[in-house]
């Protein structure tokens, strides 16, 4: 899709044309299960895809020899430890409740997504976090590629079906902006997603580079889909919680879009800790 600015008067009275859409002028790359769309446009914009990347190297044996090692001393039944006797003496500490146990190993993940992901991640309480700041973050940097980025919806594909909807064409009014006029246009789902962020991009770039407004001030026009990322520390049974909430149907889909192959990770990773949480595919 290329996008293009056709006005750079802002302030002439009142009549500014934003941007005309053109169809679609569309690539994609195969990026896992679904197709990444590189959309061509002159403003610039990265579009990403939401992953993860598990920071400290895990030794799946190694930490359940460790639980064994401390939840023994509970029955002084240290003699009771074999070459593979942890998975089941972990398995049965689950099964009667004594999560307590787990909390003495921890795992650190990165994710990088969404900020509407993150807001949710960080209601989980029992946790490390450190996050990529919009405060002190100026995306109109050079290091940033002087652009935002932002995290691909996994349900508005870019492949849909258009429809004629109006797109604002004129503003009026510098005092009190209202649409002064709208064009039908076909558009689809993802052309609607991608008009909204370009929007955004250009109200951020304009406050800082125009009227030099901080990043911290400028924020306030960034999107939800802006790209994030989050070092996550939690121990094993924050983790346990965690995948118990945020795999389930009932959590968002860019949560789960993350979680379900994340669970599936540390269950290869880590025998039994993980082996009784389903995730609802
Ligand atoms: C599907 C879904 C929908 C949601 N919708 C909303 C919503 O609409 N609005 C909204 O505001 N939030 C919403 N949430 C967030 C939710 O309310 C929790 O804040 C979030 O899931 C963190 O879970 P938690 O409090 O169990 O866990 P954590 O903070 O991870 O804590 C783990 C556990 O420790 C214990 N614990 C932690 N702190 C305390 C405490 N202060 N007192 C007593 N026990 C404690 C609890 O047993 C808790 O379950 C939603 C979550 C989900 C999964």
């Amino acid at each position: 899709m290329i996008f293009m600015r056709t006005s750079n008067q802002p302030s002439v009275d009142n009549l500014l044309l934003l941007f005309y859409a053109f169809p679609a002028e569309k690539s994609t790359q195969q990026t896992g299960t679904r197709s990444l769309t590189i959309a061509k446009q002159e403003d610039g914009m990265k579009i990403l895809r939401a992953h993860f990347v598990i920071e400290n190297e895990i030794n799946g044996k190694a930490i359940l020899r460790q639980l064994e090692r401390y939840g023994r001393v509970c029955y002084k039944s240290e003699e009771k430890i074999t070459d593979d006797s942890a998975a089941d003496f972990i398995r049965g500490i689950i099964a009667s409740k004594h999560e307590s146990v787990i909390e003495h190993e921890k795992i650190t993940v990165r994710l990088i997504c969404d900020r509407g992901v993150t807001h949710e991640v960080v209601r989980h309480r029992i946790a490390s976090y450190s996050q990529e700041s919009t405060r002190y973050c100026n995306y109109t940097k050079g290091k940033f590629g002087s652009e935002i980025s932002v995290i691909e919806p996994l349900f508005f594909s870019p492949l849909s079906d258009t429809q004629e909807v109006p797109v604002p064409l004129r503003w009026g009014q510098r005092t009190q902006p209202y649409i002064a006029d709208y064009a039908p246009m076909h558009l689809n789902e993802f052309d609607v997603w991608f008009m909204g962020m370009l929007f955004a991009e250009w109200a951020y770039e304009t406050l800082i580079n125009t009227f030099k407004r901080s990043p911290q001030e400028a924020r306030t026009v960034l999107p939800n889909s802006l790209k994030t990322e989050i070092v996550i520390t939690y121990n094993l049974r924050e983790w346990r919680h965690f995948f118990k909430l945020r795999t389930s149907k009932k959590a968002h889909p860019q949560m789960r879009e993350l979680t379900i192959p994340l669970l599936k990770k540390f269950k290869k990773m880590i025998p039994a800790i993980f082996d009784d949480i389903i995730a609802e595919e």
